[in-house]
């Protein structure tokens, strides 16, 4: 098996060449040696100019490159690029965020989020990068729910009670103006101590 870098420097170095990235892909990708993603026969031919395999079946797609049949594979990002983020994810134990993998990659932050957002899915994690990076990022609050006009007698009272004395749900919002997602979350009251407390969360 190819060596792992050990830092993100190391990373970055060894990435930046293509036969590294896709030696370490095959050495984890088919540790048993490369097989045709279509047919599986493992006697293709390999075409080191363009770092694709040449399948012996005549099928379509029997050119293949690493990439294919991965979360890389319809993406124009270069494999440099995808690795060193891939590493960056299963190597920065605190959690590695967009705006690392921005500075790190030299990458806009809208690509860096997508990489992490496909390297998440595939291993299995959801996106749980907190929000607000470095940028600003707007929270407003809202109440949503029934008209108590039109509710209840009882169904009301229990909402009052509930939801400190008003009869709607308190949501608040937020987005992320740079990265533009928006999350909501359910308050018990828009206190301004709850709310602090959800947007540091
Ligand atoms: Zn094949």
């Amino acid at each position: 098996m190819s060596t792992e870098p050990k830092t993100l420097q190391q990373a970055i170095i060894y990435f930046s060449n293509p036969h590294n990235c896709v030696s370490y892909l095959v050495d984890r990708r088919w540790p048993n040696g490369v097989a045709c993603p279509t047919c599986g026969r493992t006697d293709a031919a390999y075409v080191p100019a363009r770092h694709v395999w040449q399948c012996k079946t005549r099928h379509p797609k029997s050119q293949f490159s690493a990439k294919v049949g991965t979360v890389m594979e319809d993406s124009p990002i270069g494999l440099d690029k995808w690795m060193t983020a891939m590493w960056m994810v299963t190597n920065c134990k605190n959690g590695v965020s967009s705006w690392e993998v921005h500075r790190s990659l030299g990458i806009t932050q809208k690509t860096a989020w997508f990489l992490l957002h496909r390297i998440r899915l595939a291993m299995g994690q959801d996106h749980s990068e907190p929000m607000g990076g470095e940028g600003p990022f707007k929270v407003a609050e809202t109440f949503v729910g029934p008209d108590p006009r039109k509710m209840h007698v009882r169904k009301r009272a229990e909402r009052y009670s509930k939801f400190g004395g008003r009869p709607k749900t308190p949501v608040m919002g937020m987005l992320d103006r740079d990265s533009r997602q928006v999350r909501a979350k359910v308050v018990p009251c828009v206190k301004r101590e709850t709310l602090q407390n959800a947007i540091l969360d």
